[in-house]
């Protein structure tokens, strides 16, 4: 690394530090407390008084009753059981609909279910607009008599964009259709109440709020139809066999009631940081665009295009400072995918081969943004010194160059 010797951590969407409280949280149940919370003796028994606990925790942060709270080892585990779950309750119905834009926990299960049942599974992708919007029309349109489940993401991963989930619940609800959405990124960054809702499944991923990896929670609403996706012993009342991860199930609970406190003033400051950084990039650097509707957003991400050159290469650069961010690219095979995001909103391959995401959490500070915001531009410009495309597009100096994908 060049002259700092810290990590300046941007990439909260992909996992975020584990909170100190929810560590302390979570100590005494690796070491003293380690009974079985099924256990029928005492010292289990607090184990398992501690898990209620902590249960209690997560239904506050939505507006949830406990029992409809059931822990999983993670947010793609509370995906797929809510999926198949709605799929079982309605067999006779055969059709999904969902959106372009998911992460791959919903995406590649229905691809997924696609492919295992000899394409018997219908599935509607529903389209969005260059800010990664959706059509409610066309979502009504998409709804059939068929329809078994909806799975819609409450906010996208990638540009914080924010689907009015609630709306297209009610709508499901009022056609008989399940309601499933993948709230990964939203929980814990934007209020949430399950209590006024007619969304029937939620999801929920630890690492995303400052808990420990490998821990998620699934909400189901009261006496929606479930079906377990882990069969085995009768742990969360049957509805999720195995033996709990207790010391994660704790410290997801602390996270939650973190969170909660936090919701007002650090998701404020959050934002406050998010607009500063944003903005600097955008007016200091020439050919930036910002991905995703502007108001309709989390409060701590923000994805920029600079145009004509490539992520990875920026990823590299900023990995020299220390600074961790993440591109909208995937590198498959040797070559380098514009993520299915970027290119469902219609983002040109120039700009969304040069996307670069950048999402803050509570832990971030404005000395950190500034920082970021001092070594971005003189990055930028490094690169588009050495980019065919920008020296094409900006000194005239055209010699042949295409974009790799087009
Ligand atoms: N859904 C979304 C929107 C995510 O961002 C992620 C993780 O990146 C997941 C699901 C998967 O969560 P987990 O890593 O806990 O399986």
């Amino acid at each position: 690394m060049v002259g700092t010797p810290r990590v300046v951590y941007m990439d909260n969407n992909a996992t975020t530090r584990v909170d100190p409280e929810v560590v302390a949280a979570m100590l005494p149940y690796f070491s003293d407390l380690y009974g079985n919370p099924s256990s029928m003796h005492t010292f289990g028994g607090q184990v398992g008084r501690k898990i209620a606990a902590a249960r209690e925790q997560v239904a506050a942060l939505i507006g949830a009753e406990s029992e409809e709270i059931i822990f999983t080892s993670c947010g793609t585990e509370s995906d797929s059981t809510a999926i198949l779950s709605a799929l079982q309750a309605y067999p006779e119905k055969r059709h999904i609909v969902t959106t372009r834009v998911e992460h791959p926990a919903v995406k590649h299960l229905c691809e997924h279910l696609d492919r295992l049942t000899g394409h018997k599974h219908r599935v509607t992708r529903l389209p969005v607009d260059r800010d990664g919007l959706l059509d409610l029309n066309q979502y009504e349109a998409a709804l059939s008599d068929d329809t078994a489940v909806v799975s819609v993401m409450w906010a996208n991963n990638e540009t914080g964009v924010i689907f009015p989930v609630e709306e297209m619940a009610r709508i499901a609800k009022s056609r008989g259709i399940l309601f499933h959405t993948d709230a990964v990124q939203a929980v814990g960054k934007i209020p949430i109440n399950m209590a006024d809702s007619a969304i029937d499944f939620l999801s929920i991923s630890g690492h995303k709020l400052h808990a420990p990896k490998g821990v998620g929670a699934l909400y189901v609403r009261k006496r929606v139809p479930f079906a377990p996706m882990v069969v085995g012993g009768h742990q969360e009342q049957g509805r999720r066999g195995g033996t709990e991860n207790v010391c994660s199930i704790i410290g997801l609970g602390q996270a939650c009631e973190l969170a909660q406190a936090r919701m007002e003033d650090e998701n404020g400051r959050v934002r406050q940081l998010r607009d500063r950084l944003e903005e600097g990039l955008l007016s200091k650097i020439p050919n930036a665009i910002r991905n995703g509707h502007r108001e309709q957003r989390l409060p701590n991400t923000t994805n920029i295009s600079f145009e004509f050159i490539e992520g990875e290469s920026i990823l590299l650069h900023l990995d020299q400072y220390g600074i961790c961010a993440s591109s909208g690219s995937a590198c498959t095979s040797g070559s380098l995918e514009p993520s299915h995001v970027l290119r469902a909103m219609g983002v040109p391959y120039t700009a969304a081969h040069g996307s670069v995401r950048l999402s803050l959490s509570v832990f971030n500070t404005e000395e950190e943004v500034d920082f970021v915001l001092d070594k971005m531009p003189g990055i930028i410009a490094k690169l588009r010194e050495m980019s065919p495309f920008w020296q094409s597009s900006h000194k005239g100096a055209v010699g042949g160059a295409n974009c790799p994908c087009e």
